[in-house]
């Protein structure tokens, strides 16, 4: 199975992908915790071309393409083998991020943005994406206390900016509930992991 987390920065995405890995892992299922950009030497290395040394260095179409390729690489490398293998994923982020981000500023759509998806990856969709939902201003200190000193951002970080791409996420939840399930990300740790795995009980039986 297939599961992403999405959510602003300083929802706490990471700490629960992680604590869902193990809660999993402990059922005696293989479970690969992965993230984007990223999760595969390949992936990993546009990573780095996308998050590290200026910010907006790239056109936002070039931003996207990049993105896409990324998600490329992970799907084909890591994803996919994986699936094949009735082994469970865990990212932390996917294309939800690359539809809410790289469409903040206007120059790409939803649909431009899926159609990358097309090309890229097959158009893989995750069993079941986490909305990690925590009002913007409690995101924004959280992830200025983590990451105090830390240039390795893009995109601009003013609160209109995590406002719509938090707007879009909860749109994207209200479009396909199936899929796509809002988390309160307010609560405890404990609790959030908790809700997600209630949440995951059709897929773990
Ligand atoms: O997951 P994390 O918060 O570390 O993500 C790193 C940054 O990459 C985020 O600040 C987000 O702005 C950006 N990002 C993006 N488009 C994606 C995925 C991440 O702009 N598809």
């Amino acid at each position: 199975r297939f599961i992403s987390l999405e959510g602003g920065e300083g929802t706490g995405k990471s700490t629960q992908a992680k604590a869902l890995a193990k809660a999993i892992e402990s059922k005696g299922i293989t479970v690969h915790l992965t993230r984007e950009p990223g999760g595969t030497p390949g992936a990993e290395i546009i990573r780095n071309l996308l998050l590290t040394g200026q910010e907006d260095k790239w056109n936002m179409r070039t931003e996207a393409l990049l993105f896409a390729a990324a998600r490329a690489e992970h799907c084909q490398s890591l994803i996919e083998p994986a699936l094949e293998k009735d082994e469970w994923i865990i990212s932390d982020r996917f294309i939800d991020s690359s539809r809410a981000y790289q469409s903040v500023s206007g120059q790409l759509n939803d649909e431009d943005i899926m159609a990358l998806h097309r090309v890229g990856s097959c158009g893989l969709m995750p069993h079941r994406t986490f909305i990690l939902d925590l009002p913007e201003e409690v995101a924004a200190r959280r992830a200025d206390a983590r990451d105090r000193g830390d240039s390795d951002r893009i995109g601009g970080r003013d609160s209109d900016y995590h406002h719509s791409v938090m707007s879009k996420f909860r749109e994207y939840a209200k479009d396909e509930p199936g899929r796509i399930k809002l988390i309160d990300a307010a609560e405890s740790q404990e609790d959030i992991t908790a809700n997600l795995l209630h949440d995951l009980s059709d897929l773990l039986d």
